[in-house]
C-alpha cells in the first residue's frame, strides 16, 4: 500500500466520490472523477498482491471503432510498429451489427449505441491519459501466407500494450499520479441511503473490523458475480457450480446484491455468462502467471470430438471471437465437460501461441491418437471406437474448395449432424495433434441497470441520485454471446461516464 492511501485509510472516512473495485472500469471511472476536480477513493477487496480484478488477466483487446489503419497508429502512437499490420475499417454500423447478431437483436439500443460512438473518443482519452496501446496480433489475428502480413481481426485490432497485466499496473500508477488513495483488503458490503433515498455512503470491511463510509457520489465497479458458486447455481443453474473461474476470485457479486437492496432495477440475462474453450488443466481459478493463456480458441480449424466420440457444434460457424463467449456453454453440456480439439498438420500451424502452455497429446494415425487419448484419459471413459467413427465420416464428408484461414471461406460438409460450415479441412497430414479442453467461466451477463450517464436506475427507470455503475457488474449489453473485446471497451466507457457524472452529481450539478 502506498503511504498516501494508508495515511487516508487512517485518518479519512469521508469522500467526494467512492469507487468500489480496482479494474479498468473502476478507475477510468476514479481518474475521470478526479479530472473534475472530485476527491476520490478506490476501494480493492483484494490484497495488493492479487489486485486488479479481471482486468489484469485480459488480453487487453478494445473493441473499438476506426476508419483504417491511421485511426489506430493515432492511438498506438510510438509503442509499436505498423509496417507488417493489414487492417479493414470497422464502422460503427459494423460494430453495432456485430453486437446485434451475437446477441441475437436483445442488446439494450441506447447502451450499445453509447458504447459504440463513445469508443474510440475513450481509447483516445486513454491514451492521453497514459494507457500505452500495441495492434493485437496474437487474438483472432491472421498471418496471410506468404506476404509477412498480419491482417488483425475485425474489431479486435487494438489492445492495451502489455495485456492486462500492464494495463492493471499502468492504471494502479496513473491512481497513485492523481493522489487517488486504494484502500486494499477493503470489502464494500452495505450501500447507505437517506430518508431522501440519495446515496449517502457505505458500510465496509477490512482487517481491523467494519466501518462506514460517507460520500456524495457512489461508483460500483466491482465486477460480475460469476466466482461466486452460490450465485452462479442459483442464476446460472446448478451444472455451473463447478466449473472453473478464468480470472479473479474475487468477484462475487454482493454489491450487485446491495444495489438491488436499495432499489436498482435488475436487468439483462442472468442466466446468461462469457465462458470460453480453456485447457483442461487449468487451475480452478485463474493464474497471474498464465492469465489468459489458458484458452484454446483455435477451434474453428479443429474438429471438436467429445469423450463419447460425437461432434457437437459447428466449429466454423463463425471467426472465433464471435463464438467464443457462447463456446463454453456447448463444452459444458458435454459428459464431464472435457473435449478434443483435433488438428493436423495443415491446421496446426494455425494455433494461436497460447496453445504453447499446454502439451498436446500427438500421433501419427488417428487410431494411434485415439489409443493416447485413451491411455491419459483412462478415468473418464473415453470411447475410442466411436472416436474414429466420427473421424472417418467427418473426413469423408468434406467437400471440395479452398481453404483460406483470413475469410468465411465457406469450405464445408454435408451429411453431417452438425454440419461444419466453414474452414473444413480433412484430418489427413500426420502427425495428429489433440488437445484436451474445458471450459471456464469469464464473467456473467446480468446486473443492475444504468443509464447512458451509467446512473443506476429504478424500477420507475429514475436514476438512484449519487449512485453509478460501470464494467462487469451492469446488465443489459451481453446476451447469449458476445464479441471479443466489448468488456474492456464497454467498463471504460461507462467508466468515464460514470467518473465525470458522479463528480458532478457531488458538487450538486
Ligand atoms: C482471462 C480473461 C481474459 C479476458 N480478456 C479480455 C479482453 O481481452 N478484452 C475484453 O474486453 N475483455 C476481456 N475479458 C473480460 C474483462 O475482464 C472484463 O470484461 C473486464 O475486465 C471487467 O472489468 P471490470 O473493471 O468491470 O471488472 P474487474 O476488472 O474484474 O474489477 C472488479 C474489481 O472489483 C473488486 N471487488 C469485487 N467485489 C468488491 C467489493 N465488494 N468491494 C471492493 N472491491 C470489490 C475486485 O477485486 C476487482 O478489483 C477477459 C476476462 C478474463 C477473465
Amino acid at each position: 500500500m502506498s503511504d498516501s492511501s494508508q495515511d487516508t485509510q487512517d485518518s479519512q472516512d469521508s469522500f467526494d466520490v467512492i469507487v468500489v473495485g480496482a479494474g479498468n472500469a473502476a478507475f477510468t471511472a476514479a481518474l475521470a472523477a478526479k479530472a473534475e476536480g472530485a476527491q476520490v477513493l478506490v476501494l480493492e477487496k483484494a490484497t495488493q498482491k492479487l489486485r486488479g480484478g479481471n482486468t489484469r488477466f485480459t488480453g487487453g483487446v478494445f473493441r473499438c471503432t476506426y476508419n483504417g489503419l491511421d485511426d489506430l497508429v493515432a492511438l498506438v502512437r510510438d509503442n509499436d510498429d505498423p509496417g507488417d499490420v493489414v487492417v479493414d475499417s470497422y464502422t460503427k454500423e459494423a460494430y453495432l451489427q456485430d453486437i446485434e447478431r451475437v446477441t441475437a437483436g436483445r442488446a439494450d439500443p441506447e447502451l450499445i449505441q453509447t458504447l459504440i460512438t463513445r469508443s474510440y473518443d475513450t481509447v483516445r482519452w486513454m491514451a492521453d491519459l497514459g494507457v500505452a496501446w500495441e495492434f493485437s496480433r496474437a487474438v483472432g489475428a491472421v498471418t496471410i501466407a506468404g506476404k509477412q502480413k498480419t491482417k488483425l481481426a475485425r474489431g479486435g485490432a487494438l489492445r492495451a500494450k502489455g495485456e492486462g497485466v500492464l494495463l492493471s499496473s499502468t492504471l494502479f500508477r496513473l491512481a497513485n499520479e492523481a493522489d487517488i488513495p486504494v484502500w486494499y483488503e477493503t470489502q464494500a458490503q452495505r450501500i447507505v441511503t437517506g430518508p431522501d433515498g440519495r446515496v449517502t455512503g457505505l458500510e465496509v470491511r477490512d482487517p481491523n473490523g467494519t466501518r462506514s463510509l460517507d460520500c456524495q457520489a457512489l461508483i460500483l465497479a466491482s465486477g460480475g458475480f460469476q466466482a461466486n458458486p452460490e450465485m452462479r447455481t442459483a442464476y446460472l443453474g446448478p451444472s455451473w457450480s463447478l466449473v472453473k473461474v478464468r480470472g479473479t476470485r474475487f468477484n462475487t457479486g454482493e454489491m450487485t446484491r446491495a444495489a438491488l437492496s436499495i432499489g436498482a432495477q435488475s436487468y439483462g440475462e442472468w442466466a446468461g455468462c462469457h465462458a470460453t474453450p480453456i485447457d483442461a488443466d487449468a487451475p480452478i481459478y485463474g493464474d497471474l502467471r498464465l492469465t489468459d493463456k489458458t484458452n484454446r480458441l483455435s477451434y474453428p480449424f479443429s474438429v471438436m470430438v467429445n469423450l463419447d466420440g460425437e461432434r457437437f457444434v459447428d466449429e466454423g460457424e463463425d471467426f472465433n471471437l464471435y463464438t467464443y463467449a457462447k463456446m463454453g456453454r456447448e463444452i459444458l453440456q458435454q459428459r464431464s465437460a472435457t473435449i478434443f480439439q483435433v488438428f493436423d498438420q495443415q491446421t496446426v500451424s494455425l494455433l494461436e501461441t497460447r496453445y504453447n502452455t499446454g502439451t498436446p497429446i500427438i500421433a501419427a494415425t488417428l487410431a494411434d491418437l485415439a489409443d493416447r487419448i485413451e491411455e491419459r484419459y483412462a478415468a473418464l471413459d473415453f470411447r475410442r471406437d466411436a472416436f474414429l467413427t466420427t473421424l472417418e465420416a467427418y473426413n469423408a464428408a468434406v467437400q471440395e474448395g479452398e481453404f483460406d484461414p483470413d475469410i468465411k471461406d465457406g469450405k464445408h460438409t454435408t451429411s453431417l449432424r452438425p454440419e461444419k460450415t466453414n474452414w473444413a479441412a480433412r484430418l489427413d497430414t500426420p502427425p495428429f495433434h489433440a488437445y484436451a479442453v474445458s471450459l471456464g467461466i469469464t464473467f456473467t451477463f446480468g446486473g443492475i441497470r444504468i443509464n447512458t450517464d451509467a446512473a443506476v436506475i429504478d424500477y420507475l427507470d429514475q436514476p438512484i441520485p449519487g449512485l453509478f455503475a460501470t464494467g462487469e457488474m451492469t446488465g443489459g449489453f451481453f446476451y447469449l454471446n458476445y464479441p471479443g473485446g466489448a468488456g474492456l471497451m464497454r467498463g471504460a466507457v461507462f467508466g468515464r461516464l460514470a467518473g465525470s457524472h458522479a463528480a458532478r452529481f457531488a458538487r450538486g450539478e
